[in-house]
């Protein structure tokens, strides 16, 4: 299986990872260089127009000499790390804090012209071919007497500023640093508890293509991931067990199929080629017929079954009847059966006729079915007892026997289809071991209950709960 959802996550973070630098050097850096220029031509500009409106005020009102001035404005200067001229409105340099003997045409700035600044009162340049390096360049007007007599011009290199935004920009690149390890740290934790149970999941799902359902998930978190995990074992397991139950039933049809067959082709053969004497036919010819109704039962049984669905339910013909009578009927057709063995049916009724809602004749097949068993199932000259209860909205029936019993390890296996006791398969060759699992659906279908209590050696009561009838209605 290709990794494709974590290179999918892998490129995503690369990308965000040079996108985000790409951003920060060219968008963030370009933004951080204008604002430290405009902070910084703020702050000098505060400065120059104190210089103007003070001491170069002062040196035009005449109360402050030029070497006044001109040491002041280099104290100034070296304090704030910048050049300080005071020019006259035609742009003749009247002092620079860096050079204390102007002369000659040192001492005119070629073309300097105000309105270049516009609106400003910063440029950025080399200041009219001033200086070889770009400079940050500050302006404000001297006013003595409200005219402008000159301006005081403040020098700073631009490199000086630029190192100051770098700094401010280095910081910018260790955070995006700190987030991209940080979000590497989410990769990682997104691969162990996201992307590991995906794919966890993605290679179980492949098992269940080849058919191996024995592959289990194991993921047991509280989550959607988990939740799914458990749907997706639940859903394996059914499908396993739907698969053993289907090859185990084919496999006791054609099991429970053949050992008739078998006998009836060979006694068949026999009877044919003379191997067994015209006097002994008709000995064998019993057993063929034995074992024809015995196949016959079968698929009966099965058709029966195969109505009931693994999770449909049959058609049911629901209608009120008399339970109690229902029972006296299938009691009556066992009395030939129980006059062989020598044993007796007892009935314990509740009133004379008890009213469920139900379909009849599918509840009959149960009681003749658990009768059945229970007179098969039973010691000669023992006596069974059916009996009917009512309690709140609830009918109980119940057929008890005190025969054989079934051990406790197979009392939840009585209900599977085709299953047999131990205790049972030697004395009872007709039995199919589809009774049971016919009853339980009967019952299920009809959303009821049914339950065994069983002494292996001592007895069996089968006891199944039914509808009571609301309103009274006479037997048919
Ligand atoms: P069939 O009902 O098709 O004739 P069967 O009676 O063997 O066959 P079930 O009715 O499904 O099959 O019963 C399954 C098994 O449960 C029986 O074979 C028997 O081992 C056990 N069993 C059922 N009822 C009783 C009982 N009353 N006493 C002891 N064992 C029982
Ligand atoms: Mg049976």
């Amino acid at each position: 299986m290709k990794r494709i959802l974590y290179l999918k996550f892998l490129a995503g973070y690369l990308i965000f990872g040079i996108l985000g630098f790409i951003l920060v050097s060219t968008v963030t850096s370009q933004a951080l260089q204008n604002r430290v220029e405009a902070l910084d031509a703020h702050t000098l500009y505060t400065e120059c127009t104190e210089i103007a409106a003070h001491y170069a005020s002062d040196y035009y009102k005449g109360t402050m000499e030029l070497s006044e001035l001109q040491s002041h404005l280099e104290t100034i200067s070296h304090y704030m790390n910048t050049q300080i001229k005071v020019i006259d409105v035609s742009g003749r340099i009247i002092i620079d804090s860096a050079n204390s003997s102007l002369s000659g045409e040192d001492a005119v700035i070629e073309g300097f012209n105000i309105s270049d600044f516009g609106s400003k009162y910063y440029m950025i340049g080399s200041f009219y071919n001033t200086f070889s390096e770009k400079q940050l360049t500050v302006f404000a007007p001297i006013t003595p007497g409200y005219r402008v007599r000159g301006y005081v011009l403040i020098h700073k290199p631009l490199s000086d500023i630029s190192a100051y935004s770098y700094e401010l920009l280095d910081i910018v690149y260790i955070t995006l640093l700190l987030l991209f390890l940080l979000a590497f740290i989410l990769l990682l934790l997104f691969s162990l508890f996201i992307y590991r149970p995906i794919r966890r999941m993605a290679s179980v799902a492949d098992a269940y293509i080849d058919g191996d359902f024995s592959q289990k998930i194991n993921i047991h978190t509280q989550d959607e991931l988990g939740h799914l995990a458990a749907a997706f074992d639940y859903m394996a397991n059914e499908l396993n067990t739907l698969e053993d139950d289907q090859r185990k039933f084919v496999s006791n049809v054609s099991h429970d199929f053949r050992s008739p067959l078998t006998s009836i082709k060979g006694y068949v053969e026999a009877i044919l080629d003379g191997t067994i004497p015209y006097e002994m036919q008709d000995k064998y010819l019993n057993i063929i017929l034995f074992e024809t109704e015995r196949l016959n039962k079968l698929t009966s049984s099965i058709l029966e079954l195969n109505k009931f669905g693994s999770h449909g339910k049959a058609i049911l013909y629901m209608k009120h009847f008399d339970i109690n009578y229902i029972i006296r009927m299938t009691a009556l057709a066992f009395e030939g059966r129980c006059s062989e063995k020598h044993m007796s049916i007892e009935l314990i009724l509740s009133g004379q006729n008890l009213y469920v809602t139900a379909d009849m004749a599918k509840i009959q097949q149960v009681i003749y079915n658990l009768t059945d068993n229970a007179i098969k199932f039973s010691h000669p000259d023992s006596s069974i007892t059916i009996e009917t209860t009512e309690k709140n909205d609830k009918v109980f029936v119940s057929v008890k026997d005190s025969g054989i019993g079934i051990p406790s390890d197979s009392l939840k296996k009585v209900w599977e289809r085709f299953y047999k006791t131990d205790l049972s398969r030697g004395k009872d060759k007709r039995g199919t071991g589809l009774g049971l699992a016919i009853v339980k659906e009967i019952i299920q279908a009809h959303d009821e209950n049914i339950n065994v209590i069983s002494t292996e050696g001592v007895g069996t009561e089968f006891i199944f709960t039914l509808s009571l009838s609301k309103e009274q209605f006479s037997a048919t």
